[in-house]
C-alpha cells in the first residue's frame, strides 16, 4: 500500500477500540505496518480483519501494559524484526473512578497511574533506541484537557495525564538534537466507550468520532511534522484547518 506512511512501522497502544483503533486504521490505510497493543484479543482480531480488507498489514500484541517486562520484550521483538520504530502512539488509557480524592480506592489510583503514566515511561525506555534508529521517529502521547486544568473529582486520571504531559515534554527536550519529535494530542470529548462512561447523560452523536481525531494523529506522525514538545488540541487544530481552507 502506498501513502503518507508507506513502509513505516507504527506501534499503537490501546488499539482494541476507540481512538487507538481509528488511528491504527488510518495509519494502515496510509501504508504503515501497525503493531497493535491491547488486552482484548477479539478487538485486535476484528481490527486486523478490517486492516487486511483495506490491503494493509498488522501485528497483534495482546498485552496488559501494567506488565513492564512485557513492554521490554516487545521492544526486543521490534528490534529483532525491524531494527527501528518509526511511530509510537501511547494512547491506551483508563478513566478509573471519578470521585473525591479522599474517597479513591488505592487499587483504582494504582491502576490509573500504572496504565496512563508508568506504562508510557516504560514504552519510552524500551522504544527510545528504536525511535532514534528511524529516519524520522515520531512519538505521540494522548493527554486530556484535565491534564492541565484541576477539575474536581477527576483525581487519578487528571494527575496521570499531568504526569504524562511532563514525561512527553521532558522526552522531547532529551531528543531535541535528534530527528525524533515527541508531541501530545488532547483529543477533547470524543465518541468512545471511555467518554460514555465519564458522561453517561451526554448524546454521543454531538461529539467528534475517533476517525475525525485520527486525522490529527496522522499529521503528527509523518516526517513533515517538525515541531516537538507540543500539546496539540484537536478542537484548535480543526478550527485552524477550517480557517485555512
Ligand atoms: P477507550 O476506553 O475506548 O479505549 C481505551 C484503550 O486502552 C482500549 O483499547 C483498551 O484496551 C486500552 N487499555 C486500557 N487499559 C489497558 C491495559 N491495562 N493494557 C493495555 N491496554 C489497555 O478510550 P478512548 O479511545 O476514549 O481513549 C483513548 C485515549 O484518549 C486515552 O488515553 C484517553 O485518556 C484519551 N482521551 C479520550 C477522550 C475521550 O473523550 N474519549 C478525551 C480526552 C482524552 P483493552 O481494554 O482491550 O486492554
Amino acid at each position: 500500500m502506498s501513502g503518507r506512511l508507506t513502509d513505516r512501522v507504527a506501534l499503537i497502544t490501546g488499539a482494541s477500540r476507540g481512538i487507538g483503533a481509528a488511528v491504527a486504521r488510518r495509519f494502515a490505510a496510509e501504508g504503515a505496518h501497525v503493531i497493535l497493543v491491547a488486552r482484548t484479543v477479539g478487538g485486535l482480531e476484528e481490527l486486523d480483519d478490517e486492516i487486511q480488507a483495506l490491503g494493509g498489514s498488522a501485528t497483534l500484541v495482546p498485552l496488559d501494559l501494567k506488565d513492564g517486562p512485557g513492554i521490554d520484550r516487545l521492544g526486543g521483538a521490534i528490534a529483532e524484526r525491524w531494527k527501528r520504530l518509526d511511530v509510537l502512539v501511547g494512547n491506551a488509557g483508563l478513566l478509573g473512578v471519578l470521585g473525591p480524592l479522599a474517597h479513591l480506592k488505592a487499587d483504582v489510583w494504582e491502576d490509573v497511574i500504572a496504565v496512563n503514566l508508568t506504562a508510557n515511561w516504560r514504552l519510552v525506555r524500551s522504544m527510545d533506541p528504536l525511535l532514534r534508529a528511524a529516519p524520522a521517529g515520531r512519538a505521540i502521547f494522548v493527554s486530556s484537557g484535565v491534564g492541565s486544568r484541576p477539575k474536581a473529582y477527576w483525581g487519578a486520571y487528571a494527575v496521570s495525564k499531568a504526569g504524562l504531559e511532563m514525561l512527553a515534554r521532558i522526552y522531547a527536550a532529551e531528543t531535541v538534537k535528534t530527528p525524533v519529535k515527541v508531541n501530545l494530542v488532547d483529543p477533547g470529548p470524543t465518541r468512545t466507550a471511555m467518554r460514555a462512561a465519564a458522561m453517561p447523560g451526554e448524546d454521543p452523536m454531538t461529539l467528534p468520532t475517533p476517525e475525525d481525531v485520527a486525522e490529527l494523529f496522522l499529521e503528527l506522525a509523518v516526517p513533515e511534522w517538525t515541531k516537538t514538545g507540543e500539546i496539540v488540541r484537536f478542537r484548535d487544530w480543526q478550527a485552524e484547518r477550517a480557517a485555512q481552507a
